[in-house]
């Protein structure tokens, strides 16, 4: 089988993925079915690339990705799993990651996620601890070898914090301005300046981020050209402006 990364590689043709909606239920790829029968007809398709799996889509629950990114894989085709920072913390993503490589599922589609619209007995509360960029840190960090720091004997800092923004999104506050918390860049989904959850009721904290920098001549360039910043929750509950200004926070490592 060529690989998905050969066929980008080798730059001879348009390639042509087919995005597939998992479902909530139970899908056995050896009971076949419905689903596995169209999953059977896009990998005989010569002229799928790969096809994709999504991962809640549209903010609803459904089986997860790993089952029917396996049967693509045995069929011979390419597999491309979503992998969304919504409904996991960042060590849940490292888990999954984890397995996704054990299983040979190496073709991840980061994205921050559709905000949950859905749930068992009522709308299920969204993650956010990361989001895309965060999470590509993560990967690439994975893929060059993690290095973790150890516990200091001792060393507890229970402080709780928020580890505020200041001015990496031109001091507006990404904890409370945006539903997805994203701190390295919107998430795509709004829509005429506005926030793409609508309940939320608030323009995107990135159009108003570039409106200042416009401002001050500047733009979304200076906004984003920095390395991906991933919130400390050690620092839950304390002052930005204090983690800033005694060094906790995120500045420290730059
Ligand atoms: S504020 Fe902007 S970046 Fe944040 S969730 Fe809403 S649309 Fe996405």
């Amino acid at each position: 089988m060529t690989s998905w990364r050969e066929r980008f590689e080798k730059k001879d043709r348009f390639l042509i993925g087919a995005e597939f909606v998992s479902a909530r239920s139970l899908i056995k790829p050896s009971e076949g079915g419905k689903i596995i029968d169209f999953v059977d007809g896009l990998c005989k398709n010569e002229r799928v690339d790969w096809v994709s799996i999504t991962d809640n889509a549209g903010g609803n629950p459904m089986q997860a990705p790993l089952i029917l990114g396996k049967a693509i894989l045995d069929r011979g085709k390419p597999a491309v799993i979503h992998i969304t920072c919504k409904d996991y913390n960042r060590n849940g993503l490292e888990s999954l990651a984890w397995m996704y490589a054990a299983e040979g599922l190496n073709n991840l589609l980061v994205l921050s996620g559709d905000y949950p619209i859905d749930g068992v007995d009522g709308v299920s509360k969204s993650v956010f601890d990361i989001a895309s960029v965060g999470l590509l840190k993560i990967l690439t960090d994975m893929n060059n070898g993690l290095k973790v720091k150890g516990r200091k004997p001792g060393s507890i800092q229970e402080l709780e914090s928020t580890d505020f923004f200041l001015a990496d999104i031109a001091y507006l506050c990404p904890q409370s301005q945006c539903a997805k918390n994203q701190r390295n860049g919107p998430c795509g989904g709004s829509l005429e300046g506005k926030c793409e959850l609508k309940t939320f009721g608030k323009e995107c904290i990135w159009i108003r981020a570039y409106d200042r920098e416009r401002y001050f001549g500047k733009g979304i360039p200076e906004l984003l050209n920095r390395p991906p910043i991933l919130k400390d929750n050690a620092l839950k509950g304390t002052s930005g402006w204090a983690n800033f200004f005694l060094e906790r926070d995120h500045f420290v490592a730059r």
